[in-house]
């Protein structure tokens, strides 16, 4: 069953157009990537599904409902999370705090304590560090919280930008291992944006190539990794 659909979505900053007639589908369970150089629209692509750059033109489809229209935590509400590039915690407050922020939308109380157990066991070093302040922590463990606290809204799909941004390759193995343990275990969607292509390539199912706002291919992830094109573009190969 498809979860998102993106359909024609056409974005602009100002007079200039980024994106280009996007189709895009992302079918319930799947872990999508999005590959692409710098300045592709990768992150405008993601900001136009959460609400923050609306798309000029076209369609977004979510659980079979148009978001195209809707405000940012309107779409937060119906389960869509994003987590943006650079993380953006909140440095002052703790991390407890920060991964509260994440559940303020819930009134579920037992289902928020399960969820805060079930990040602890993925990231231990999070319930350790539970009273510091948010900025205290080194750059992998911010990529952890802030993909805790949009955990903690319980999303049924969760974008992730960049997750491997500016962290050493062992923490990025981390992330990517959890990466795929969040959607296994809890079946969540997840649409993931990377520049670490031969990662992202590992990690999902299938993927769509974009180039300069235009995706241009996209395939199971398995023959992505063998087309020569993809290969000399995006592997290094
Ligand atoms: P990167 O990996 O560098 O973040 P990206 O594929 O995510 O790249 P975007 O950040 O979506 O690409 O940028 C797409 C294009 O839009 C680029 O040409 C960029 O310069 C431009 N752009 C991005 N944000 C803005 C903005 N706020 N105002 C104007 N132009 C922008």
């Amino acid at each position: 069953m498809s979860m998102l659909e993106l359909r024609g979505v056409c974005a602009s900053y100002g007079n200039i157009q980024v994106l280009h007639d996007l189709a895009i589908t992302v079918n319930q369970g799947e872990i999508i990537t999005l590959i692409g150089a710098n300045g592709a629209g990768k992150s405008t692509t993601l900001m136009s599904i959460s609400g923050i750059v609306p798309p000029r033109r076209g369609e977004i489809i979510f659980k079979n409902r148009p978001i195209h229209n809707l405000a940012p935590e309107k779409i937060v509400a119906l389960g869509l999370c994003q987590v943006p590039e650079g993380r953006h915690i909140f440095p002052e407050l703790t991390v407890r705090e920060n991964l509260d922020m994440g559940a303020f939308l819930r009134r579920d109380r037992q289902g928020v304590e399960d969820d805060l157990d079930y990040i602890h066991t993925l990231f231990p070093i999070l319930r350790d560090r539970s009273n510091q302040p948010g900025g205290n922590l080194s750059g992998g463990e911010q990529q952890m919280l802030a993909i805790s606290r949009a955990l903690m809204a319980r999303p049924e799909l969760l974008l992730l930008d960049e997750p491997s941004m500016g962290l050493a390759p062992l923490v990025t193995r981390q992330i990517f291992e959890i990466i795929r343990r969040i959607n296994t275990d809890h079946n969540t969607t997840i649409f993931l944006v990377e520049q670490n292509a031969n990662l992202a390539l590992k990690v999902a199912h299938r993927g769509y190539v974009l180039e300069n706002g235009r995706i241009t291919l996209h395939d199971e992830t398995a023959a992505l990794r063998n087309n020569d094109d993809v290969r000399r573009a995006y592997l290094g190969i």
